[in-house]
């Protein structure tokens, strides 16, 4: 949708000027209601800013349901947002790939905080084409996203210093809730019996989820929607079908379908519903929220890769 990123950052500047009051400041000096205006890119990281800051924040997430992050740009009516926010969140590792110049620029007028920021390095998955980079898709084991809302409590606590105890409360009761969507992931998982654990999609957002609960990933499309899917990740994908017996492999909300449906046509397996990789479901739906999201996930992969037992590997 347009090409408008490169042109935004220079309005931004140009009318910086030391007049704007968006720039770093005061927070709670901010809007008509007094709450911490927040713009956060992804819906998870919205979801995770206004469990934090309950009615001391205004959040407003950049991407809706079902938009890919890799390739958003923003558009010009986002310009206005991104200027009122005082506190931006995003999820860095370079998740938003189109928009890293913007919040450089952007960080130099107010709070700009990558919510992966403090995850120790060890614990981050490489990003296999290209060296020295990392898989960004942090959300997906739950245990790295508590150190995410660790910081997202953190940035809150900067940017409205007055209010910091009790983003810290919230934050501590989320973390909470966070520690039990957990354990009820390995608990679903453990039903599957360890060679039923291979879940094939159409990009590779899920190693995260594999590494922490125990299956094999496979994403025929690589880590960023970028890269379509070439013809030897597909037939890969359809061997790997055929030797472990795979009963269904999945289509996902922000990614195009073409090439996992040829995979199951290729394959003869089914195609589960839909996952939801790289944005929440629709705000009414049970996974409008980052615990609803990664609980409906789970519960289609296990439900979908189930089977009778009589051809389990032995
Ligand atoms: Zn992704």
């Amino acid at each position: 949708m347009g090409r408008k990123f490169l042109i935004v950052p220079l309005l931004l500047v140009a009318c910086g000027c030391g007049s704007d009051p968006t720039a770093a400041g005061p927070a709670t000096a901010g809007g008509a209601s007094g709450r911490l205006r927040i713009l956060a890119t992804t819906g998870m990281i919205a979801d995770a800013a206004r469990r934090v800051g309950g009615d001391l924040v205004e959040v407003t997430a950049l991407m809706g349901p079902g938009v890919d992050p890799h390739l958003y740009q923003p558009t010009a009516r986002d310009q206005s947002q991104l200027k009122a926010a005082q506190l931006i969140l995003y999820n860095g590792l370079h998740l938003e790939g189109k928009m890293a110049e913007l919040f450089e620029s952007l960080s130099k007028q107010k709070h700009v905080v990558a919510v992966s920021h403090d995850l120790p390095t060890e614990k981050l998955l490489s990003w296999r084409e290209s060296a020295g980079m990392h898989d960004p898709h942090i959300w997906f084991d739950v245990t790295l996203w508590q150190q995410a809302v660790r910081t997202i409590s953190r940035a809150c606590s900067e940017a409205d210093p007055a209010h910091a105890a009790d983003f810290e409360q919230r934050s501590s009761d989320y973390l909470a809730e966070l520690e039990h969507l957990d354990r009820e992931c390995h608990e679903l998982a453990d039903r599957l019996p360890r060679d039923r654990r291979v879940l094939i999609t159409s990009h590779d957002a899920f190693h995260y989820f594999g590494k922490a609960y125990g299956f094999d990933v496979v994403g025929i499309q690589g880590i960023s929607t970028e890269t379509e899917a070439g013809l030897k990740a597909i037939t890969d994908a359809v061997d790997l079908i055929r030797r472990r017996k795979i009963r269904a492999i999945f289509p996902e909300t922000s990614v195009s379908r073409a090439a996992i449906e040829r995979v199951a046509t290729d394959g003869h397996v089914s195609l589960g519903s839909e996952l939801y990789s790289d944005s929440l479901g629709s705000p009414d739906s049970p996974a409008g929220t980052y615990v609803g999201m990664i609980r409906a996930n789970m519960e289609n992969i296990v439900k979908s890769l189930q089977g009778s037992t009589t051809d389990s590997a032995h």
